[in-house]
């Protein structure tokens, strides 16, 4: 009896695609989709009771493993103070503040419920500060589920995007230019037809919805001095990298090659939630004081700044600011892709990866793609043999070879040691 099979059924009866949200259905890789009964550390079970290694960690924010012992005492203490109260709180200050001490250019921060609340209020953000309508977005970034983000590139230049979902009316997205990642001249031109018409360009500086894609230093100091030259806002979509690539996230990496780099706005959710439902967006003070109640860029939620989530949040972002935290993730997630990499090789796989604190990505490519359309010249029907030999080997990664992969604290050298001589077994079948 699969009971992960009976309860897909029952799910599919009630819920569109069996599911609440759609990469979980397996629909890349098919197959029954894990439904998950408890998790622990670095593992999670399986309605069926099978063990598995979790590389995904709820898509990023399992950064601490499940049910680190300190997150789950805060959350516990916090339940029994009240779940929500609809007016504020000590927690959301703190949280605030845990925030603000490791980004620089955040000096106020708003706090939403999720990643895409977050991303569209800031482009609202940018739009109501700039007075602009015009914004750039990048092939293959995923900046969460808003109508005028749900977009692909037109043909050239001229056209601006179309919907890529039904329901978003054209007119929705026509302020919307969709240019291709890490593309230099494309930017260039862009600026040169419309930089004093865009009010944003909104970016993953690491894509971790192409799998894992590095916007080059390059581009990234290239697309910083045109939006200043143009009086664009240049809004970092963090939600993925924010405190899981390090813990002044991605920005930082920036600043190490790029003297004062900074972006004007932050998106941010997944770590700094810990697992529960909580997003931000912030930036400099002059910027977000157009916010609701002192300026007129309209933003609110019922649930904002819950006090749960904010408990675990803050307790997450306690547990990974002691310095020693990044060096041991970042070595355990180097650990594993160099393992991965080695047993590749060994077995004649094509395999680039690249990593960054506990976040990695793995392509059966020769070499690591720069944008989208590189990503997608990925074998899918191959990635779906080793997805599912993984499965059955207790590992489980992401259903889709268009997701980032992510590594916590609880993973252990053995553990790691234990998903390499699987990937192994299966690098042979493909070979
Ligand atoms: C996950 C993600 C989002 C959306 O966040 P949700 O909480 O799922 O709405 C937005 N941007 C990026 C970069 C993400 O990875």
């Amino acid at each position: 009896m699969d009971r992960n099979q009976q309860l897909f059924e029952r799910a599919r009866a009630l819920i569109p695609g069996g599911v609440n949200s759609p990469v979980r259905a397996f629909r890349a890789v098919g197959g029954t989709p894990r439904f998950v009964q408890r998790a622990e550390g670095a593992y999670f079970w399986d309605a069926n009771g099978a063990r598995h290694i979790d590389y995904i960690g709820s898509w990023g924010p399992m950064i601490l493993g499940h049910g680190h012992p300190a997150v789950v005492e805060a959350v516990q203490k916090a339940v029994r103070d009240g779940f929500s109260f609809g007016a504020p709180t000590e927690r959301e200050v703190e949280l605030a503040e845990e925030i603000v001490k490791h980004l620089p250019a955040v000096e106020m921060v708003r706090l939403v419920s999720s990643g895409t609340e977050a991303a569209m209020s800031a482009i609202r953000l940018a739009r109501g500060a700039t007075g602009r309508s015009r914004l750039i977005k990048f092939e293959g970034c995923y900046h969460g589920h808003a109508d005028a983000l749900l977009v692909k590139a037109g043909s050239g230049l001229a056209t601006f995007g179309h919907p890529t979902s039904a329901g978003v009316p054209p007119e929705v997205v026509q302020h919307t230019l969709v240019l291709e990642y890490n593309n230099v001249a494309q930017l260039e031109e862009a600026f040169t037809r419309y930089g004093n018409e865009l009010a944003c360009v909104i970016i993953e500086p690491i894509a971790g919805n192409m799998n894992f894609v590095r916007a080059s230093v390059p581009f990234m100091k290239k697309l910083r001095e045109l939006c200043t030259n143009h009086g664009a806002l240049l809004v970092f979509d963090e939600v993925m990298t924010g405190f899981r690539v390090a813990l002044g996230s991605a920005q930082a990496l920036y600043a190490r090659n790029i003297p004062g780099f900074r972006p004007d706005l932050t998106v941010l959710g997944k770590v700094i939630g810990g697992g529960m439902p909580l997003a931000a967006f912030g930036g400099p003070r002059a910027l977000m004081e157009h916010l609701a109640p002192l300026g007129p860029v309209y933003q609110a939620g019922t649930l904002s700044g819950n006090p749960v989530a904010t408990a675990c949040g803050l307790a997450t972002l306690q547990q990974i600011s002691d310095p020693r935290f990044f060096p041991m993730l970042e070595a355990r997630t180097r650990t594993l892709v160099e393992g991965l990499r080695g047993a590749a090789e060994a077995e004649g796989v094509p395999f680039a990866a690249d990593h960054q604190g506990g976040m990695f990505g793995f392509f059966l490519l020769p070499q690591l793609p720069a944008n989208y359309g590189e990503v997608m010249k990925s074998d899918a029907a191959k990635f779906g043999r080793l997805f599912h030999g993984l499965l059955d080997r207790g590992i489980y990664i992401a259903p889709a070879l268009y997701e980032a992969g992510f590594v916590s604290s609880a993973h252990s050298e053995d553990d790691i040691a234990q998903t390499v001589a699987a990937a192994r077994e299966v690098f042979r079948t493909l070979a």
